[in-house]
């Protein structure tokens, strides 16, 4: 049976039916929709301003490799410069090849590209070196946790270095109902308070950061991938398997097949999510040894480094920080009362 025509040009045979809407579109149709709900989606959120230098934060998967593309592509429309910040975790046999897809994006696209490692950022660590110290410990499940934090400072690095005014990652709307779903189960009280909208207005001095994808489906991503033949890594980190957010989409995807909607269902009500102010976190102040934004005595980088440092990764999350945070409040960075750390603790 022939494919139906495309419901929008009617010229060509619908190529795909869009997963949400039931819409039977051709490729370029899908493409060219697709791409005007990104552009609605920052144009509404007011999320990048005319003239900002805008840090994309590049991994060679498909989501960051499509932001990448349609952003390009809409620059001209929002008036914003692009520059691809990739960060370098130090995972052997699994970031190689994905950074080598960053830098064939950046030379076809002919866009700037920074990468920042974590080992030369936090004091020789890389995440490797994080997994063997998290292993001895039990927590090696808890690799996620760490790369997580690491990441995003470094990537906020990475954006200042090239001058950077916002910073955009790729993550789509089943990433963003995982993470809802993850903090529910955890009972994470301050997260879910926090809310879920398109990303963070840069408060204490950190960059403004934004998910222009936030809507967009997981299986929209992949088939905009495929009609624009985007060359992504595809392959799974190595320490992914152990991740908890696995059993998040696990979850996920039993919910979605019995409602369609439970993704952006789960998307929206973070945003409007609101909590009794007894639950809301504290105001976050200054970290007091890198002094980047944090909710306690020491931002969630320095307490997971300084776990690390001592031999203790497992102080670092979880009900440990309670204890890291009471150590940490009377020194001042450097002060020699502290225990002794086996590493330098980065300065960022
Ligand atoms: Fe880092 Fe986990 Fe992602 Fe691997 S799967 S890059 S360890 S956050």
């Amino acid at each position: 049976m022939p494919a139906p025509p495309c419901a929008s040009c009617h010229a060509s045979r619908a190529a795909l039916r869009r997963p949400r809407s039931g819409q039977a579109l051709c490729g370029a149709c899908f493409c060219a929709a697709f791409e005007a709900e990104v552009l609605h989606t920052v144009l509404a959120g007011r999320l990048l301003p005319p003239g900002a230098v805008v840090a994309v934060g590049a991994s060679g998967g498909k989501d960051s490799t499509v932001l990448a593309h349609v952003l390009r592509a809409l620059t001209p429309r929002l008036g914003i410069s692009l520059q691809l910040v990739a960060v370098d975790e130090g995972i052997g046999g699994y970031r190689d090849a994905a950074l080598a897809a960053v830098r064939r994006q950046a030379a076809r696209w002919e866009l700037p590209l920074t990468v920042v490692a974590y080992e030369d950022l936090f004091g020789g660590w890389t995440m490797d070196a994080v997994a063997r110290s998290t292993a001895g410990s039990g927590r090696s499940r808890s690799c996620c946790t760490f790369c997580g934090v690491l990441r995003r400072r470094a990537l906020e690095e990475g954006a200042r270095r090239v001058g950077a005014t916002h910073i955009v990652t790729g993550h789509n709307a089943d990433d963003m109902a995982e993470t809802v779903l993850m903090n529910f189960l955890r009972g994470d009280a301050g997260r879910l308070a926090r809310g879920g909208g398109l990303g963070s207005p840069g408060e204490g001095g950190a960059l403004p950061r934004c998910r222009p994808l936030q809507f967009a489906s997981q299986k929209e991503v992949v088939l905009y991938a495929h009609f624009r033949r985007l060359d992504y890594f595809s392959e799974e980190c190595v320490y992914a398997p152990e991740a908890f957010r696995g059993h998040a989409r696990d979850l996920l995807k039993r919910l979605e097949a019995a409602r369609p909607s439970a993704v952006l269902d789960l998307v929206h009500s973070a945003e409007r999510l609101a909590l009794a102010p007894a639950a809301r976190p504290p105001r976050p102040g200054a970290c007091s040894r890198c002094g980047a934004l944090a909710s306690r005595a020491l931002c969630q980088a320095c307490a997971l480094l300084d776990g690390l440092n001592r031999g203790r990764p497992r102080l670092a999350i979880g009900k440990g920080r309670r204890g890291l945070d009471e150590e940490a409040m009377p020194g001042t960075p450097g002060d020699p009362a502290r225990a002794p750390t086996s590493k330098a603790v980065p300065t960022f």
